[in-house]
Order: C-alpha cells, then structure tokens, then sequence
C-alpha cells in the first residue's frame, strides 16, 4: 500500500472541537445554537442516526431538539411541526430524517424549511445559491468531502475532479463545491460510457454511487486523491456483516497518493459538518461572524 490514509474521524473529531469552543463563546453570551431533528416513522437505521446526531449535538454544548412522530403522521401535522420550529428563536437549525414514509413528499416537506434553518442544504434556495455560487447551507457530506480536500491540497484550482454519482445530497452537490473551488469537473452516472477511463483522469476521484467496492485499483490515476462517500453493508463472515465502501480499498490504495477509509473516512465528517452548518446558521441569525473553516 502506497496511498496515504485521510483519517476522517481524527479531522471531524478537530471540526467538533473548534464548533465546541465557537459554542462554549456564544453560550457564555446566552445564546446556545439548537438544532432540530425530525424523525417520521421507526426505520431502524435512521433512528440510529438521529440518536447519534442528538449525542454529538448535545456534546457539542447545542440544545437538541428531537421529534418522533409515528410512521401514519400526515402531511398537515409534520407541515405543522416544520413551521412551529421555523418560527422557534430556540431553533437554528432543521433537519427532517429521510427517507419519509412514501406518503409524505420529501421536497413539500424540504422545502417548507426555512432556508436559513435547512441545515441538510436541500431546499430548493440552499441548491440555487449553492449553483451560483452565493452564500448558501451547504449539504453535510460534501462539505466533509471538501475540507478533506482542502486539507490535503490546500488550493484545488486546475485539478481534474471526478465525481461519480449525481444525487441532489451527495453528487450534485459536491460538482458544486469542486467547480467553486475551479477544479474541471466531470459528473459521472450509471450512463457514463467507459467509466473507469473516465476516472483514470482524475486528480481528484470522488465515489458516492452506492455500490460495494465497484471503483478498482486500475481505475485510479496513480498518485491521485480518492474520497469514499460509499456506505454498503456486505456479508462478513461467520454471519456477520461489515461496511464497505463504493472503492475496493486495497487495490485503490496500491495506487492512489491519497485515500479515506470505510468506515472511517467521509462518514464521521457528515456529522460534524452538521453541527457546524447549525453553528453557522446561529451566527447569521443573529448578525455575528462565522467561524472560519467551517464554510466553503
Ligand atoms: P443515490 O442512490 O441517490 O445515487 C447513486 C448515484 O450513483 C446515482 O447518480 C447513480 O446514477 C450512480 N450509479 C449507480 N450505479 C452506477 C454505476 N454502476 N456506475 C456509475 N454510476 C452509478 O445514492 P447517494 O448519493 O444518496 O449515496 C451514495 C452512497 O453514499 C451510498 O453508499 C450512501 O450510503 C453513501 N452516503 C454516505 C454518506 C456519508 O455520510 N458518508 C451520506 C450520504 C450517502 P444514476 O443517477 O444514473 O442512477
């Protein structure tokens, strides 16, 4: 193995800390940054995201709002609660858990958050903003990405970037961010011809397409920067199962110059970023300056 390893959980444990000092300021001032989280239905993994968001919110020195409201809730009722959090002084920042129940329209209920509160960066204004590159609430795991990025490179400016996937959440997102940061970028999909050509040219490779370890080692320019937003559960052995990323790690790792692990690497930042997007949105709520870094 040649490439670096970005150890992610190390650097979100760093973006927790400077959020907990920024918070630790403005407490002592009387002003703690809330964040809502908003939870339809019993889907066992997203309760296990939205106990760990309110564990590391309250770390963070935040006040954490949950609401768990049963999977039959109606459209009214979470419309009524979105609206009751976007008038809380409390509340700086909103999140709905997704998936919804499929009786619920996720961009209805998205976009009914005050975009000064959506700190998931998905409404409609956050995206637009983000497109043209104005001050917006920037989705969590690309803004992760991107200070792993900078971290590593300092200036991206000239890079080749490839992004392979192009979700509103992740992909689209993150062709964003690159593009702002003036790397040519390529959006790939599950249409693109000759893809691992395509990655080949790649300073920078980003996989965020859902599908276990598919980017192989010969895909990868060698020396290049490889970031891992992939999340697959795969059999382990003996019965159990194991995460894995959408990069086969070890022939990646033989050639990359850098690369994050599964788990490890883009995960823990997803979090992070979350808190930092509530304390981001608390200062602009209240006319106070951001705390640096932690925007792109
Ligand atoms: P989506 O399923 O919404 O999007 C996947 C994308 O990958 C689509 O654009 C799809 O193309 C593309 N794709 C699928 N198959 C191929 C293929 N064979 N070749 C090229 N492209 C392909 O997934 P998300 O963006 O929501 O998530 C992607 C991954 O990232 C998942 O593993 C998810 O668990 C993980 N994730 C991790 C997070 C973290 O915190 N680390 C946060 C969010 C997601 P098309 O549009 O043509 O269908």
């Amino acid at each position: 193995m040649s490439a670096a390893i970005i150890d992610g959980k190390a650097f979100a444990a760093r973006v927790r800390a400077q959020v907990a000092g920024h918070v630790a300021r403005l407490a002592a001032g009387g002003l703690v940054p809330g964040l809502a989280v908003v939870l339809v239905g019993d889907d066992p993994a997203s309760a296990v995201y939205v106990r760990n968001k309110g564990i590391q919110t309250k770390e963070a020195g935040m006040a954490s709002f949950e609401h768990r409201l049963p999977a039959e809730t109606s459209e009214a009722e979470l419309l009524g609660l979105i609206a009751a959090l976007n008038a809380d002084p409390a509340v700086h920042g909103i999140l709905v858990q997704l998936p919804l129940p499929k009786h619920l329209d996720p961009d209805l209920v998205i976009n009914a958050i005050d975009p000064a509160k959506d700190v998931d960066g998905f409404h409609i204004s956050n995206v637009g903003l983000l497109g043209t590159g104005q001050k917006a609430m920037v989705p969590c795991t690309p803004l992760g990405c991107l200070m792993l990025l900078r971290d590593r490179h300092g200036s991206l400016a000239g890079m080749e970037a490839v992004v392979i996937g192009r979700s509103n959440i992740v992909g689209k997102p993150m062709a964003q961010l690159l593009l702002g940061d003036s790397c040519t970028v390529t959006i790939a999909h599950s249409r693109t011809r000759n893809l691992p050509e395509v990655c080949r040219r790649a300073d920078i490779l980003v996989a965020a397409v859902g599908r276990p370890e598919m980017v192989k080692g010969d895909w990868i320019r060698p020396g290049a920067t490889v970031i891992d937003v992939g999340i697959n559960r795969v059999p382990g052995e003996g019965g159990t199962s194991r995460i894995v990323g959408d990069v086969d790690f070890a022939s990646a790792a033989a050639v990359a110059g850098a690369i994050t692990p599964v788990p490890g690497g883009v995960g823990p930042m997803t979090i992070a970023c979350l808190l930092a997007n509530t304390l981001t949105a608390c200062c602009r709520a209240n006319g106070l300056p951001e705390p640096e870094g932690l925007t792109p």
